[in-house]
Order: C-alpha cells, then sequence, then structure tokens
C-alpha cells in the first residue's frame, strides 16, 4: 500500500509530557491512524536556553507507556541545522539583518502612535543604521491575505504585514526561529497533514509564506483546542503542569481517557486495556472526521 498520509508529533523537550501536550500527540495520532498512514516523532530542541536536560527521553518514556508506536527513526532538530542553513541561503533576499532590540522595536511602536508592540515596524528593512550591530535575521513579509482552510476551525485569513509584520528567522546567537525549522522539517520529512494545538494556528501564515518561498508543498492543517489551567492558560511547565506519567498513575483511566474525551471523543469508562482504547478511539475520530469534513 502506498503510504498518502504522514502526520507528526513534535514537542520540544522543555518538560515532560502533561495533559496539554498529550492532547496534542494523541490527536496527530489518531488522525494518522484513522487515515492508515504514518506518525512520526520529531523532537524540536532548538531553543537551547529552554531545553531541560533529559526531557525529550522522559517524552519518549512517556509515549511509550501510553502505547504510542512511531514510525521511522526520531529526528532531533539540534542535529538538522545544515538544512535550515541551506534554506536560510535559498531565501537570499528575501532576508536582511535587524539590528533591533526588544526595546528598541516597542518604542519606536510607541513613537507611531500604535499599541501593538509586538509587530516589527521595519526600521532595518532597508538597511542598518550606521555603527548598528546584526542581533537577527529577518524576512521581508508581503502586504498580502494569506488563507488557508482548517479542517476543524474552518476558513482562516492573516495579513503578514499588519498582523505579524517581518519575522525573524535566525538570531545573531545562532538559534533558529521555530517557523522556519518546522516549515523545513515538515517538507524534508513529507508530512501531508499538520494535526497540532491551535495555539500554533497563528503561525501558519508564516509557515505558508515560506513554504511557498521555498517551492515547498503546504501540507493540510488541523488545529485541536489547547488545554488550559484554571485561569485559562495554556498548560506549560511555567502555569504549573503537571506530567501525568508519574509513579503508579493508571494510564488509561488517568491520561488516555480523559485526553481523548477533550477532543470529544465518546468513550466508555469501561474501556479494560491500552490496545482497546486505541481501536475504540480511532474508530470515534474517525466518525468525528466524517463530521468535520463534510
Ligand atoms: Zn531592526
Amino acid at each position: 500500500m502506498t503510504q498518502t498520509y504522514t502526520g507528526r508529533f513534535a514537542p520540544s523537550p522543555t518538560g515532560p509530557l502533561h495533559m496539554g501536550s498529550l492532547v496534542a500527540a494523541m490527536a496527530s495520532y489518531l488522525d494518522a491512524k484513522a487515515h492508515d498512514g504514518l506518525w512520526l516523532l520529531r523532537m524540536e530542541d532548538l531553543d537551547f536556553d529552554r531545553n531541560v536536560k533529559g526531557a525529550g527521553q522522559h517524552i519518549i518514556h512517556s509515549l511509550q507507556r501510553c502505547g504510542m508506536v512511531w514510525d521511522r527513526d526520531i529526528t532531533w532538530q539540534s542535529q538538522r541545522q545544515h538544512l535550515y542553513e541551506a534554506a536560510m541561503q535559498e531565501l537570499g533576499e528575501h532576508l536582511y539583518p535587524c539590528a533591533c532590540s526588544r526595546k528598541e522595536i516597542a518604542d519606536s511602536r510607541l513613537r507611531l502612535g500604535e499599541a501593538s508592540s509586538q509587530i516589527y515596524p521595519g526600521t532595518c528593512r532597508h538597511g542598518l543604521t550606521a555603527g548598528k550591530i546584526a542581533r537577527a535575521w529577518r524576512l521581508r513579509v508581503p502586504d498580502q491575505n494569506y488563507t488557508f482552510e482548517d479542517r476543524l476551525a474552518g476558513t482562516q485569513q492573516q495579513n503578514l504585514a499588519t498582523e505579524v509584520g517581518d519575522f525573524v528567522l535566525k538570531r545573531a546567537d545562532g538559534f533558529w526561529a521555530y517557523q522556519l525549522a518546522v516549515v523545513v522539517d515538515d517538507a524534508a520529512q513529507g508530512i501531508t497533514h499538520v494535526v497540532r494545538g491551535a495555539d500554533l494556528i497563528d503561525s501558519t501564515a508564516r509557515q505558508i509564506y515560506l513554504q511557498e518561498l521555498l517551492g515547498l508543498p503546504t501540507p493540510s492543517y488541523l488545529h485541536v483546542p489547547v488545554v488550559t489551567n484554571a485561569d485559562g492558560e495554556k498548560l506549560s511547565k511555567q502555569t504549573g503542569a503537571l506530567a501525568f506519567d508519574q509513579g503508579d498513575n493508571d494510564i488509561l483511566h488517568d491520561a488516555l481517557i480523559p485526553a481523548a474525551r477533550f477532543l470529544g471523543l465518546q468513550l466508555a469508562e469501561s474501556i479494560g486495556s491500552q490496545e482497546e482504547f486505541w481501536n475504540k478511539a480511532t474508530l470515534a475520530w474517525k466518525n468525528k472526521l466524517d463530521y468535520t469534513e463534510k
């Protein structure tokens, strides 16, 4: 059988797998299973300041305990930096060096009378001011709407110039931006379907623009709701997300079934084994797809 579907789960090893990341892993896994596709595991370990020693292995172990099996070898982005460098070379003139500090960007937005200090005002677009040293490489974005179909959320649209601004692809200290690495790796790994948390829906237009510049295919996208804490914040190490895989936790009833229910899958508490869980959850996901893909 030819593989027409390749999906992936791409966690950052900044802490253990928690309920929020398990939900994202499960959604991508079920979608791959429902399509008889491949499911790959990619460690997005490029943020060397935030990486936590041993967290990658911890995540791998937790996925195994959950009964999730990946196809192909695990890829680690830290070992693929030559690919990101090659993509930067290819982007050539679309990139320019930027010398602005975070504070300078915020100040110049204030001077322009604009409240949103997040959008880069284009200070270095036409060259660095004499004596300034480049801190980062930015990508020039067009004043153009990018539209894509999210399989769950429907049609999405974003104007890169007015809603995002020229964005950083590489920091002067050598850190690669998530946007570049994810686009390069999705293409290199032949990813056809991206299923991930809704916190990344806002990145999608940037990634589609990069795919266009690099002549890479655009996968299909599905963003699932993000698990939040009582204050409505996305679960993360900072907001006190606990690893579900600790001590003698009952993975099936304490993690898998609650995560599936969060994804809107109706599963009976009486499920007795992980094997039964994955079979029933895949079926339930298929039924949900029939509904959402109409
Ligand atoms: Zn600048």
